[in-house]
This record gives structure tokens, sequence and C-alpha cells, in this order.
């Protein structure tokens, strides 16, 4: 089986950073594409690790070298997935665990069509906005600017493949687990299926000749 890329969407506080640091936490075979953005690092957020944190004029020049496999403005930030980022993972042999915007995920879709799109959904807008403001990463203004931009998203929930809803964490990130291990069963991505059935087949046809001879 090949590997690839798991995009999970949310609005803002949906719980997209924290159901894929567990996952990843439990399972060795995915890694995560560190994504560029040009918003200013939240405390404890580390360079090269939550994000490579970019001016504009350099994510501008990378963007135009035609480095991101998708890029997107959200929430009036720049954000993008760099190709070679993506690339790096799969060729470790690992699912990529891609935590972008509704924006980032079509396009991205086009671009890697065996992709599997996970929308996560907060159960209800009041606990959205609970956990958002009791994140306590955003001023006022920008917790607004994310309210508006999940109306948004929500509209766009039927490009993706799956929905969870992220109720009881435990429950939401055993969910998306169960998917990637649907997703890593499905026929289309096991290498060598052809001449593994083709290999039952002729031996199950020597058995049946032995079978009819005795
Ligand atoms: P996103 O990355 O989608 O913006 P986060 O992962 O930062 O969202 O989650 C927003 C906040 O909600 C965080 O403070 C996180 O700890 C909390 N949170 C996420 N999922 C749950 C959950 N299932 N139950 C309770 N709190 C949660
Ligand atoms: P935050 O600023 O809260 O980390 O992320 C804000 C939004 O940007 C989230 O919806 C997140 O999914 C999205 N995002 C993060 N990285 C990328 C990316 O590489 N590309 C796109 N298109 N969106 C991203």
């Amino acid at each position: 089986m090949s590997p690839f890329p798991v995009v999970l969407s949310a609005p803002s506080g949906g719980g997209k950073t924290t159901v894929t640091k567990l996952l990843m936490g439990r399972r060795p075979g995915l890694g995560y594409s560190v994504s560029c953005t040009t918003r200013a690092p939240r405390p404890g957020e580390v360079d090269g690790e939550d994000y490579c944190f970019l001016t504009e004029q350099e994510f501008l020049d990378r963007r135009d070298r035609g480095e991101f496999a998708e890029n997107a403005l959200v929430h009036g930030r720049r954000y993008g997935t760099l190709k070679s980022a993506v690339q790096t993972v799969l060729d470790a042999g690992r699912h990529v665990m891609m935590d972008i915007d509704v924006q980032g995920a079509a396009q991205f879709a086009v671009a890697y069509p065996h992709a599997v799109l996970i929308f996560l959904l907060p159960p209800s807008v009041d606990v959205l906005v609970q956990r958002l403001v009791a994140r306590q990463t955003e001023d006022r203004a920008a917790l607004l600017t994310r309210l508006h931009s999940a109306r948004a998203e929500l509209q766009d929930v039927d490009r993706y493949h799956y929905v969870v809803v992220n109720d009881a964490l435990e429950e939401a990130v055993e969910r998306v687990g169960s998917i990637i291990d649907a997703e890593e069963r499905k026929r289309e991505r096991i290498t060598g299926l052809d001449v593994q059935v083709a290999g039952l087949i002729d031996r199950l046809e020597q058995e049946i000749t032995s079978f009819s001879k005795a």
C-alpha cells in the first residue's frame, strides 16, 4: 500500500491541531507536513515545527517559484503547503497529516487526487466558541474574523470524504484513526493485488484439478 495524504479541515477551534498531535503520538506510520504562514507565532510555537514562519515577501517569492502544493489567504494571513514537505513524508513511507483550510484542501485534492479529506465538525457553536475563547490565542477582533471564516468553511463540508464530530476527544481521535485504517484497505490502494489474486486463482485451479481426479 502506498502512503497517502490525510487532510484535516475544521473551523478554527474545531480541534485539528489537538487531534493531529494525539494521533501522531500514537501512530508511527504518520508524518506531518509543516505548513508555511505569514501569521505571527503564538507563544510556545516553534519555527520549523509548528509552522515555517515567513514574511509576506518570502511567502510570495516561494509561491512564485511554484514551491507550494496549495496556498490560501485564511483569516487575512497566508498559509501554504510546500510540495517538498509532502514529498519528504511520502518518501519516508508515511501518510502525510495535513491541517489545512477548505480552500487549500480543494486545491490540494486536484493536485493529489489520492488524498483523503476529513472534516472535523464541532458538536455545537457554543462549544466551538467556548473552546476558542478558552484557548486564549486570539483577541476579540481576530476571534470574530475566525467566526466569520467558520461560517464560510462549514458550507464546504460536501467537498470532504468523511466527517467526524469532535465531541469527546478520545472518540474523535479513534474515529480519524479508523478512517485511516479503512483507507489503507481500499482495493485501489493495495499494491500488487492483481498478482496476489492471480496467484491464489492459479493455486486454487491446481487444487480443483487434484480434487476432481481423486
Ligand atoms: P484548531 O487547530 O482546529 O484551531 P485546536 O486543536 O487548537 O483547534 O483546538 C481548539 C481548543 O479546543 C484547544 O484549546 C483544544 O485543547 C480544545 N479542544 C479540542 N478538541 C477538544 C475536545 N474534543 N474536547 C475539549 N477540548 C477540545
Ligand atoms: P491557525 O492560525 O489557527 O494555526 O490556522 C488557521 C487556519 O489556517 C486553519 O484553518 C488551518 O487549517 C489553516 N492552515 C494551516 N496551514 C495551512 C496550509 O498549509 N494551507 C492552508 N490552505 N491552510 C492552512
